[in-house]
């Protein structure tokens, strides 16, 4: 009985103009009651989303810096995240640990410090293509896992997420009995590291080209939990439509 759970990363997209457009798409759409769903705007958008969208969508950030603000500049603290609205952060996003070079421990500090704070992560973890080829799936989630749980003590507030590398933006959706196969293993993983309360109860959402056509097969699998999208969640009707695979 874990709620279904999508989150919509916009990235680094958007204007004022689109995204008032998306913002009146999503706040016409019927929600599920059962479907708990956040959208990721651009930090520059957030408030306007946030003053614009209905109650019943939270709002999250794409990145935060990892402690209180002060002299850090070009970066956003978690508090003022908090301040204009925010519940959650998507932390460890593929696009950050390749493009970025975010390292596991700067990622485990910015969730602890997020989660210290009251704010949900989404915690993405994902293993690129040739690691798949080499069968070293598990490996990777496990060890981008491990780096997590370094800093990371309570698990309550994370979902997580698991967004193939290979999957991501290239239209090439993982089957879903691979997805359901790996949210298994981090079941698994999650039962033995922490507990099997916790393991039960942690929400495991896919990422990685889902879409309104392929979300109902994914969402019947048993460990999948939700989606975090990012193409199909520029699109308000797409995306109110993955939120609706919830049933
Ligand atoms: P796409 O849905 O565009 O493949 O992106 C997935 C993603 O990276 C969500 O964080």
């Amino acid at each position: 009985n874990r709620t279904f759970f999508v989150g919509g990363n916009w990235k680094c997209n958007g204007t004022r103009e689109s995204i008032k457009k998306l913002v009146e798409e999503l706040n016409f759409a019927t929600i599920e009651k059962d479907c708990e769903v956040v959208v990721a705007p651009p930090y520059l958008y957030i408030s306007q989303v946030r003053k614009t969208l209905k109650d019943e969508i939270q709002v999250a950030a794409q990145n935060s810096w990892y402690n209180k603000g002060g002299a850090f500049t070009g970066e956003i603290s978690p508090d003022m995240l908090k301040d204009v609205g925010v519940k959650w952060v998507i932390q460890g996003h593929s696009e950050r640990r390749s493009i970025i070079g975010e390292s596991d421990s700067m990622i485990a500090k910015k969730s602890q410090y997020c989660l210290s704070q009251g704010l949900g992560v989404m915690a993405c973890i994902g293993e690129s293509l040739a690691e798949r080829d080499a069968n070293k799936t598990t490996e990777v989630c496990f060890n981008q896992l491990s780096g997590y749980l370094a800093e990371v003590k309570d698990w309550k507030n994370v979902v997580v997420a698991y967004e193939p590398v290979w999957a991501i933006g290239t239209g090439k959706v993982a089957t879903p009995q691979q997805a359901q196969d790996v949210h298994l293993a981090i079941r698994g993983w999650l039962s033995d590291k922490l507990s099997p309360e916790i393991a039960a109860a942690t929400r495991i959402i896919y990422g990685g080209s889902a879409n309104a056509s392929n979300c109902h097969e994914l969402a019947k699998m048993p460990d999948i939990d939700g989606f975090l999208v990012g193409g199909a969640a520029l699109k308000g009707p797409d995306f109110a439509t993955i939120c609706g695979a919830c049933t």
